[in-house]
């Protein structure tokens, strides 16, 4: 009877799309009572990710979640684009739409994930806060606790954030987020996190405070270089003729 865990993806097809899903995966594998609700940007399934999500035997939900067209467009290049947006907001609704317990986690395809991390969420009453690595030059993004209590937060980028927090280090409790049925994340790129904590209408007085008072790193926000387009054709020769 552990409360579940909805684990929120979001990805999108380029080379190291399987690889991340792989270790992601793999992780989840060794959690108890997950749900996985991977997001993909794209209008047309991907069958070699629906393939690879039967094979992990974990309990998930593919949705169709493309970026709005607009975004296509040069002015939101680079620093400005909504990465992962409508994938989030769209499981958001479909949490909204399925789910009456657990908690939920936005966990992105490329970061490292400590099995840790979800035991220390699983039991969220309102948000759980708790440090990612690896986040901006600063190498960590994390509350900062007074005798236990909510003090500041440390971020390499506060950018007049009320809540200047990485995606990865904080979780929501299902009952709570169905009491605010207008939360929602802005198409504001690098204010996702901030926005979305913000129409919680949550203050950090009413958060808990994970992983030893803040203490412990338990998820890190890595990323992965870039592989040549080159290896896309071998690739597609090993595989099993879908285009990576
Ligand atoms: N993502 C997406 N569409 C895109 C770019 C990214 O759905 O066009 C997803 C990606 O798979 C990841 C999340 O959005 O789960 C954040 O993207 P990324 O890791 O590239 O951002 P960063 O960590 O560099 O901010
Ligand atoms: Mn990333």
């Amino acid at each position: 009877d552990l409360p579940t865990i909805y684990v929120v993806t979001p990805t999108y097809k380029r080379l190291e799309q399987i690889p991340e899903l792989t270790r992601l995966a793999q992780t989840l594998m060794n959690v108890p009572n997950i749900h996985w609700i991977v997001a993909e940007d794209t209008n047309t399934t991907n069958t070699r990710v629906v393939e690879y999500l039967k094979y992990t035997g974990l309990p998930y939900t593919y949705l169709l979640t493309p970026m709005p067209q607009k975004y296509n467009d040069p002015k939101y290049k680079g620093k400005g684009k909504p990465k992962g947006v409508a994938n989030r907001n769209a499981a958001i609704d479909w949490i909204r739409n399925h789910a009456t317990e657990g908690v939920m986690y936005l966990a992105d395809d490329d970061n490292t994930y400590d099995i840790r991390i979800f035991e220390e969420m699983r039991y969220t009453k309102k948000v759980s806060m708790f440090p990612v690595g690896l986040v901006t030059q600063a190498g960590l993004s994390t509350p900062v606790l007074k005798e236990g209590e909510y003090y500041a937060w440390y971020d390499g980028w506060i950018g007049g954030r009320k809540f200047p927090v990485d995606m990865a280090g904080f979780a929501v409790s299902v009952p709570f987020l169905l009491t605010v049925p207008e939360a929602m994340m802005p198409y504001t790129a690098g204010y996702e996190e901030t926005g979305f904590l913000s129409s919680l209408k949550i203050k950090p007085e009413e958060m808990e405070f994970k992983a030893d008072n803040c203490t412990k790193i338990y998820v890190w926000h890595t990323k992965t270089h870039k592989n040549s387009p080159s290896s896309r054709n071998i690739l597609n020769k090993l595989y099993d003729g879908t285009n990576l």
